[in-house]
């Protein structure tokens, strides 16, 4: 067997038999019945080999690390100019967090908090309908893992709707501010399909390779991205990806990565791999408890880590 076979199979039967799972996310109703004793994972290499781990098949809800893949889209669109309306800095605070965007009129401390995304979403919107823009993204992530079977969950879209009050609450008063332009209703519309999007380990690596891949998505050959927007998304990953716990994953893993309430982390080597982890059970931040742990194993185990002295890079 390969040696990251190994390691990924170690991985994956450690966490399997871990008793400390943390707790499943319940303010969105379905996300309470997926049952905590769930793991995967997913390792995709630059090369395009896979290796997976337990239950890395499996769709789940990638909640917020959607909004990478809308971050992407919006400043495709819109290009430096978004960052009028959004900050890059850490907010040191919880996701859902409202107490900033007062003494600062109106604009999140960056994309991945939920005050974020949901301005994110709201560039995104344009001059189009919710329905176009989810259909855009839809089509954004199949064809970065290129698999047209991903698809949105309905029923976590509506329950995020029925139970979004915080969400609501966020987007009247950045709407307040005038730093959400359309109908609160509409721009919700798109980050709660967002949310909803289910994909599994498997398909999340493989959509995130354009960033461990210098912005190139390796297998259709397209740039993505340009490389220095690969790299500024990767180091927001990192110093935002995980929200008041975003320290404390750089500091245990050495690479960026982002959360999502489903348990999921997508993490990013670059130059080496696009790794995705999932695992219900969340810590008192929101991460995935055993997602965390699994990570700080795998790189443990091949040193992978931005901080790797590489010089032949600097050459
Ligand atoms: N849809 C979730 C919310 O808005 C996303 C939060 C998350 O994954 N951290 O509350």
């Amino acid at each position: 067997m390969l040696e990251l076979d190994r390691i990924v199979a170690a991985i994956a039967a450690e966490m399997k038999a871990a008793p400390d799972r943390g707790k499943v996310a319940d303010y969105i109703p379905p996300l309470a019945c997926v049952p905590p004793s769930k793991f995967g994972i997913a390792v995709v290499l630059a090369d395009g080999t896979c290796h997976l781990g337990g239950d890395a098949e499996e769709p789940f809800s990638i909640q917020s690390i959607s909004k990478v893949f809308a971050l992407t889209l919006a400043l495709g669109e819109l290009g430096d100019e978004l960052w009028r309306r959004v900050g890059r800095e850490p907010s040191g605070s919880a996701f859902n967090s409202i107490v900033q965007l007062e003494s600062e009129s109106g604009i999140p401390r960056n994309p991945f908090i939920n005050a974020g995304a949901i301005v994110v979403a709201d560039i995104l919107l344009g001059r189009f309908r919710p329905n176009e823009v989810i259909g855009n993204l839809l089509r954004f992530v199949r064809n970065l893992a290129g698999d047209e079977s991903i698809a949105i969950d309905e029923a976590v879209a509506h329950a995020e709707h029925q139970t979004g009050f915080r969400n609501f609450a966020l987007a009247y008063y950045m709407r307040s501010f005038g730093n959400i332009r359309h109908a609160v209703e509409d721009t919700l519309s798109v980050y709660f399909h967002q949310c909803a999007l289910a994909m599994s380990c498997h398909q999340l690596a493989l959509a995130g390779r354009y960033l461990a891949n210098d912005g190139r998505n390796p297998s259709t050959g397209q740039n993505v991205v340009t490389s220095q927007r690969a790299r500024r998304i990767n180091a927001l990953m990192m110093s935002c990806g995980h929200y008041d716990n975003s320290g404390e994953f750089a500091f245990r893993t050495g690479l960026p990565g982002k959360s999502g309430v489903g348990g999921g982390i997508l993490a990013v080597a670059p130059g080496i791999a696009s790794i995705t982890v999932w695992s219900p059970g969340l810590n008192e931040k929101g991460n995935s408890q055993l997602g965390s742990l699994a990570l700080e194993r795998l790189t443990q185990a091949t040193g992978w880590s931005v901080f790797e002295p590489r010089p032949d890079n600097y050459a």
